[in-house]
């Protein structure tokens, strides 16, 4: 099996150095990771200026840019093989409810996806440096090995969010649905020290509605979730409902 890692915490964090460990066993492992941190940059590609891509060792690779970028980078340029599957991870913080949509963890995925090729997205809902990073990457590894096994839907990657708990304590997972995120105007509203006024957004853990099914709702509980993601976005019951509008 050729498997293709990336992240958006950059090609040092943790959370990638233990899944590439835990994924060795299954085949051929590349790493091609952001040179530094770029978390929440949700689906950016980088068109204004060019990239860098650092080798660091074989098929390992540091790049100048997003995680979109090092998808498409890594799978047209720089491995000399088409992955049978991308994983981004593992993240440090979960990416549940409203939040996979600023997220560069599964906008790596979804580019993935848009390639044709299997993703998964893997997070730990941490909200410190995290301790599970190897208790998640061992379930991807079996994750990994089903994905191989059953394909999955068209237009579809999986996004995976691990309880930041001790091994034994990771209940079992459940398959779930995208939550919704509690917003709560985290933004922080001061005054430099030349005086001028500045704002600085997001400084509030963020919080979420307990949904029954959703992926919160499962890693609250200490579960692992996993939520199946379809990159198609319409809203198919309001297809009809817009056209009675009779534009
Ligand atoms: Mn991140």
């Amino acid at each position: 099996m050729n498997i293709m890692i990336t992240n958006d915490d950059g090609i040092t964090a943790p959370g990638i150095i233990a899944l590439a460990e835990a994924l060795r066993p299954l085949g051929r492992i590349a790493v091609v990771a952001p040179d530094r941190e770029q978390s929440a940059v949700s689906h950016a590609i980088t068109l204004h200026h060019p990239l860098r891509a650092e080798r660091q060792g074989d098929d390992i690779f540091a790049v100048s840019g997003t995680p979109t970028d090092c998808v498409n980078l890594g799978i047209n340029n720089l491995l000399d093989f088409r992955p049978d599957l991308v994983v981004s991870g593992i993240n440090r913080g979960g990416n549940m409810g409203d939040d996979v949509t600023y997220s560069g963890t599964v906008s790596a995925a979804m580019e993935a996806t848009l390639m044709g090729i299997p993703a998964i997205a893997v997070s730990l809902a941490t909200s410190g440096e995290g301790k599970s990073y190897e208790a998640a990457a061992l379930f991807i590894r079996r994750l990994a090995q089903r994905v191989a096994e059953e394909g999955l839907p068209s237009d579809t990657l999986l996004n995976v969010n691990v309880p930041d708990l001790p091994r034994e304590r990771i209940k079992g997972p459940l398959i779930t649905k995208q939550g919704k995120k509690r917003y709560q105007g985290a933004i922080v509203d001061k005054i430099d020290p030349r005086g001028r006024q500045y704002y600085w957004i997001g400084s509030i853990e963020p919080t979420y509605e307990d949904i029954e099914g959703s992926d919160f709702a499962a890693v609250i509980r200490g579960h692992i979730s996993i939520t199946p993601l379809h990159l198609d976005l319409t809203n198919y019951a309001s297809l009809e409902l817009l056209r009675g509008w009779k534009l």
